[in-house]
């Protein structure tokens, strides 16, 4: 009998893939059957009970249809009203009684404890939508839970919190947990004095939250707030997609325009909707809000050959800010820019209508006129909308900084859309210089400068090409678990070449590491998606988007600090790289940066673990507390 050979030493694994990889596949949208509706009408309020229906307070809305279960559960939400107070009436919600079909849903009241189920299942389904939009795919969640039948889905809790002014995302919960308290004695608005008080009520805080839970799904490493930027970001992001999700409902801008007598060709018609905006107003003096409002009185709409006013200006960036702070600085950079391309687009209308744009604000407005514009401002919103969100994908996968979030801005648009006519890339690079947010590294704020470039050499990766792809039947859906490792693998193999590895500043096991990293993990492939866009003249563009990430060690002060690198991939259908967007491992100041931030400002979010520091559970919820 021929003796066993010795085995050699296993050589060390080039690369890793994470479970994130496959998760793509546990989230299961909804598949329209023939002859199914195609929405389902449902009332919510636009911006929460305390404010009347002057500004189109209360709106029909069309969320995407699905078959529900009583709850409603449906294919990724499931509304769990788990303490909701005796005070309410009502079980779980049948939204397919037949009275509840004809009616749009229940009408909007917070004393009917059915409203506020239909409510955060409409809005969390039109936030997903909104994502869904916007990138062409389905977006999976973080969340680790699966059901029994191998699925993952977002239990949303509107009485979640109860006593509580405050709402929050857990990706350990796997749920959207919104708080509810008793009113000050003397409260404004429609609000009773020492009445109940729903944050599940608030058009604004389901948004925000759903786009903490969606964004966790797209960048899970942003939930590691190694430096001022990152939580700033995720706050930010989630007011500007809860702003524009908002500004997109036609009632809301049509009603204020038809007040302020088109005085949107000023700027400040849109601002002072902003101002009302959901939960981040203060009322009777008091906050009953999360936090302050944004930074909406530095906003002023501009036309490109017009200096920006130095003197009043806007909030600029600083590190040290408190995180809601700065990320309501980005919020106000991404709004300006929104309100100066209204202000472009509705000057063409008042001129139409033979009005001087500006001697607007004293002449009655025509109906159609008043439509028109309104027409205009949702249009602008929706294309804002789907710009921020797109842009998620040309992020680098970790460490995010708000300079980093300009250049995927202007690379996600300029990809899709080649003639930027109205001028949305330059306001939004003249916004974002007004608050001195700028990128590293760029030495114009113009678009060629700003624009993320391609890689150094020409990658090319055939077993990510188009051809050799696996879809279930739209390149929205992957094809499967199994489908989603090859491509994994695919990718892994790619980066285990030294050539590849340098190029994507990924670090190999085995290999010299560069002067002060300590450690480095191998390389973990997280995710690769689909993208399908389309362009507002109705091209499309497909792409895959790829995150790789690594952990670092550095020895800092005598403190050994663990710092995330890795790159975005860019792939198109051939398979060719065309951007890798990189946080580089040698980078010097990174870890002497993330170190400073541990201590100081992000101090709340880390705690001790022998040797190092890292993030407490939960970060996402610590942000609202
Ligand atoms: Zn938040």
């Amino acid at each position: 009998m021929a003796k066993k050979r010795p085995k050699a030493a296993a050589a060390p694994a080039l690369f890793e893939i994470s479970a994130r990889a496959e998760r793509q596949a546990l989230t299961r949208p909804f598949q329209h059957p023939a002859g199914a509706p195609l929405y389902r009408p449902l009332r919510i309020y636009t911006l929460d009970p305390s404010v009347s229906h002057r500004i189109g307070g209360v709106a029909t809305v069309n969320v995407p249809y699905e078959d529900l279960e009583p709850g409603p559960t449906g294919s990724l939400f499931e509304i769990d009203t788990s303490g909701k107070p005796k005070a309410l009436q009502g079980g779980p919600l049948d939204l397919d009684a037949p009275h509840l079909l004809m009616s749009g849903g229940h009408a909007p009241s917070p004393a009917n404890g059915q409203f506020a189920p239909q409510m955060t299942y409409a809005v969390c389904s039109l936030t997903y939508a909104a994502f869904r939009r916007a990138l062409g795919r389905d977006i999976s969640w973080a969340c680790e839970t699966v059901d029994g039948q191998g699925r993952t889905r977002l239990v949303v809790r509107p009485f979640g919190l109860p006593n509580q002014r405050n709402a929050g995302y857990s990706r350990e919960g796997g749920d959207l947990s919104f708080g509810y308290f008793r009113a000050s004695a003397k409260p404004a608005g429609f609000t009773v004095s020492k009445g109940l008080v729903f944050t599940a009520l608030s058009h604004d805080v389901i948004a925000h939250e759903t786009t903490h839970a969606l964004l966790d799904g797209l960048r899970s490493s942003f939930a590691v707030p190694t430096n001022p930027d990152v939580p700033a970001f995720h706050e930010g992001f989630a007011d500007l997609v809860a702003l524009f999700l908002h500004f997109s409902y036609p009632g809301v801008v049509e009603q204020a325009i038809r007040e302020s007598r088109g005085a949107i060709a000023r700027g400040s018609l849109l601002s002072d909707v902003a101002r009302e905006f959901g939960y981040a107003r203060s009322r009777g003096g008091k906050q009953v809000a999360l936090r302050s409002a944004i930074d909406v009185d530095g906003v002023v709409a501009f036309d490109s050959d017009v200096p920006p006013n130095q003197v009043a200006g806007p909030v600029r960036y600083d590190a040290t800010m408190e995180p809601h702070l700065l990320g309501s600085v980005l919020v106000s950079a991404v709004f300006e820019a929104f309100v100066t391309v209204v202000r472009r687009k509705g000057e063409r209308l008042l001129r139409i209508a033979g009005l001087d744009p500006r001697e607007v604000g004293q002449a009655q407005l025509s109906d159609a006129l008043v439509r028109a514009l309104a027409q205009e401002a949702n249009d602008v919103a929706g294309r804002f909308l789907d710009i921020c969100i797109r842009a998620i994908d040309y992020c680098p996968p970790v460490d995010i900084e708000l300079g980093e979030y300009l250049r995927a801005l202007v690379t996600a648009d300029a990809e899709l859309v080649d003639d930027d006519k109205w001028g949305y890339r330059e306001a939004l690079m003249r916004s974002f210089r007004r608050r001195e947010i700028f990128p590293h590294h760029v030495q114009f704020m113009t678009e060629d400068a700003v624009r993320w470039q391609p890689p150094s050499k020409p990658l090319h990766i055939p077993g990510l090409a188009f051809s050799n792809l696996r879809f279930a039947d739209d390149p929205g859906h992957p094809a499967g678990a199994a489908e989603l490792r090859r491509q994994a693998t695919a990718l892994g193999t790619f980066i285990s070449e030294p050539d590849h590895a340098d190029c994507l500043r990924l670090l190999l096991p085995g290999r010299a590491r560069p002067a002060g990293v300590t450690y480095a993990s191998p390389p973990m492939i997280e995710s690769i998606r689909c993208a399908k866009r389309v362009s507002p003249d109705g091209g499309v563009v497909f792409d895959l988007i790829a995150e790789i990430t690594q952990s670092c060690t550095a020895n800092v002060d005598g403190e050994l600090v663990e710092y995330p690198s890795g790159c975005t991939l860019v792939i198109d259908p051939r398979g060719d790289v065309r951007y890798a967007i990189f946080k580089k491992p040698d980078s010097p100041n990174r870890p002497a940066r993330q170190h400073a931030a541990m201590r100081g400002s992000l101090k709340r979010f880390w705690m001790k673990k022998g040797k190092k520091r890292v993030p407490r559970p939960n970060t996402l919820r610590l942000l609202h507390e």
